[in-house]
């Protein structure tokens, strides 16, 4: 898998402060993409487990409690999915109390099998395309108002979709 960039201090892409990682490459080309530069899978660089390293040794840096946000790109995509498993179950393994956010253009509904897998691993699921004619930059965590914020624990518990609650859930 390569990415785009890691982000120590995000406060844009989380509730409170998150560590982001942008995987590279998108295969939706959404219109009106605002992060066309991790379309293209060739760009970027390589993770290497030196990567993850430093997202583990670095998630609480200065004391900063942080969580974990990751981003595209498509982190569910074909060629991106194995390595985010791997990120999220070694992640939890040494901080279960910690979030993982993770944005996706795919419906939850249609995942695979595969895809289905991250799900046990994370918290926070934000899914679907971004969409020119619903943008909404007045809205928290999404770009357009058809994307949604999943409580996935919540989801699998009650085995239906259930949206998580803003204003219960300050982080
Ligand atoms: S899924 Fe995200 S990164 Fe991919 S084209 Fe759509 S908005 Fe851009």
């Amino acid at each position: 898998m390569r990415f785009s960039k890691i982000k120590q201090n995000d406060i844009a892409n989380g509730l409170g402060i998150v560590m982001s990682l942008w995987t590279q490459g998108c295969p939706h080309h959404c219109k009106g993409c605002f992060n066309k530069e991790t379309w293209d899978f060739n760009r970027g660089k390589e993770f290497k487990e030196q990567d993850l390293n430093f997202i583990i040794e670095n998630i609480d840096k200065n004391n900063i409690k942080r969580n974990l946000s990751i981003l595209g790109g498509e982190p569910l995509c074909p060629k991106n999915i194995d390595q985010i498993i791997n990120i999220c179950k070694v992640f939890k393994e040494v901080y279960p109390d910690k979030l993982i956010y993770i944005w996706t253009g795919y419906i939850l509904e249609e995942f695979n099998e595969k895809q289905k897998d991250i799900l046990k691993y994370i918290n926070i699921l934000i899914d679907g395309k971004f969409e020119e004619k619903n943008k909404n930059l007045s809205i928290k965590l999404r770009g357009s108002s058809n994307q949604r914020i999943i409580d996935v624990k919540k989801s699998l518990e009650q085995e239906r979709v259930v949206l998580l609650d803003l204003e219960v859930k300050t982080l």
